[in-house]
C-alpha cells in the first residue's frame, strides 16, 4: 500500500469491511456458550453478526452432534438458508472445510479433491478461501494456558493433535483450485500467512494463472504463519498492492490491538470466535461483541462502516479480468518486464 500525506484521514479511507468468523471449527460446542450448533442457531448467528455490522460471513458448518461437518450437502443446506436469512452478506466458505481431529488422530487439512469440490457448491458462495504455499499451522503456539483454560484445547491430547498440523498448498493444489473456483464463478479469497506467500500470489498473477481481484487476509496466527510483531503487519501492508482489499486476522487477544491498527490505517478487519474468545482484559467476548468493538473503534476514528452493498463493490464480487496486464493494472502492480527492458517497468 502507498500511504499519502492524507491517507490516515477517515474521509479518505475505504469504508470499513468487517468479516465475522463466528463458527469456531477449532473449538467444541462446550468451549463457549457462543458456539452455534443446530442449523437454526448457525443461521441466526449470521443474522446477529450482520445486524451488528459485519458484511462478510466466514463459514464453517457443524453437524447436529456438534462436530465440524465435512459434508458438502451440509454446506449447501447452510448456504441455502443464509441466502434467505442474510441475502446481502458476502458468503465466504472456509477452504479448510473442517480440520478438527478425529478421536486419537492428529488434526489434518482435507485432501485436494475435497477442497476442489467446494467449487461445485450450490447455491454458490461468493468467495472460497484459498491458502497459497504449504506451511505449518500450529494453532496452539500463540495460545496461552489462560487462553485455553476451560476449553477442549486445554486437554494435552488435543494440544498434541493440533501442534503438528500443517496445511498442504503447493503449486499443484493452488493452480488447480484457482482454476476450479474461477471456472465456477466463485471468487478466490487469499489467506496469506506472510509476505512470501504474497510473493507467490504475485508470481501466479504475473504468469496468468489467476486473473481477478485480490482480496486477502493477513493471517497472523503464528505457528508457521506470521505472529504478533507489528513490523510484520506493517511490512505486509506496504507490500500489498493498492488495488487489493486487505483484511487483518490475529489470534486470541492480539485481535484487538492489531484490528485497532488496521482500522486506523484504513485496512479491514476479521473478528469472531474462530480466532478469539476474549476481550482485551481476558473476559469472554462473543462474536457479536467483537463486531461491536470494531464498530466503536471505527466511530472513535471517524471511519465509516461499509454497508453490504458497499462491501460487495469494494470486494469486486463477480468481477474478473481477461488478461495479465488488465489484472496487474487493476491490482496496482507494475507491468511485467519486456525482453531487454532495463530499470523499473512502469505503465505508460
Ligand atoms: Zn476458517
Amino acid at each position: 500500500m502507498f500511504y499519502t500525506h492524507d491517507s490516515l484521514f477517515p474521509e479518505n479511507q475505504e469504508k470499513l469491511v468487517i468479516t465475522a468468523a463466528p463458527y469456531g471449527p477449532g473449538f467444541l460446542p462446550g468451549d463457549s456458550d457462543d458456539i452455534p450448533v443446530t442449523m437454526d442457531e448457525q443461521v441466526q448467528k449470521a443474522v446477529d453478526c450482520y445486524n451488528a455490522g459485519a458484511t462478510v460471513l466466514h463459514i464453517h458448518v457443524r453437524e447436529d452432534d456438534g462436530k465440524g461437518s465435512k459434508r458438502l450437502s451440509k454446506f449447501e443446506e447452510m448456504l441455502g438458508r443464509l441466502r434467505t436469512a442474510v441475502p446481502k452478506m458476502i458468503l465466504q466458505v472456509g477452504g479448510s472445510i473442517s480440520f478438527a481431529p478425529e478421536p486419537g488422530q492428529e488434526a489434518a487439512w482435507p485432501g485436494n479433491d475435497a477442497r476442489h469440490a467446494l467449487a461445485l457448491l450450490e447455491p454458490k458462495p461468493d468467495q472460497v478461501t484459498i491458502a497459497i504455499g504449504t506451511t505449518g499451522m500450529n494453532i496452539t503456539e500463540l495460545m496461552s494456558a489462560r487462553d485455553v483454560a476451560g476449553t477442549s484445547l486445554a486437554d494435552p491430547a488435543m494440544q498434541a493433535a493440533y501442534r503438528d498440523m500443517w496445511l498442504e498448498a503447493g503449486p499443484t493444489f493452488y493452480e488447480t483450485n484457482l482454476k476450479a473456483l474461477c471456472d465456477h464463478g466463485i471468487q478466490p479469497y487469499f489467506m496469506l500467512g506472510h509476505i512470501h506467500q504474497l510473493e507467490t500470489v504475485e508470481h501466479v498473477v504475473r504468469n496468468g494463472l489467476y486473473m481477478g481481484p485480490l482480496n486477502l487476509t493477513y493471517v497472523a496466527i503464528g505457528g508457521g504463519a506470521a505472529g504478533r510483531h507489528p513490523s510484520d503487519l506493517i511490512e505486509f501492508a506496504l507490500r500489498t498492492p493498492d488495488g487489493a482489499l486487505l483484511t487483518n486476522e490475529s489470534l486470541m487477544r492480539s485481535m484487538h490491538p492489531t484490528n485497532a491498527i488496521a482500522i486506523a490505517l484504513g485496512h479491514h478487519v476479521r473478528v469472531g470466535i474462530e480466532d478469539n474468545l476474549y476481550g482485551p482484559r481476558h473476559e469472554r467476548m462473543t462474536s457479536v461483541q467483537q463486531i461491536a468493538w470494531c464498530v466503536k473503534q471505527a466511530e472513535h476514528l471517524g471511519r465509516d462502516i461499509a454497508s453490504a452493498d458497499e462491501a460487495r463493490a469494494l470486494s469486486k464480487i463477480g468481477v474478473t479480468y481477461s488478461s495479465v496486464d488488465e489484472t496487474l493494472q487493476n491490482l496496482g502492480w507494475a507491468p511485467n518486464r519486456q525482453p531487454g527492458q532495463r530499470g523499473r517497468p512502469m505503465w505508460k
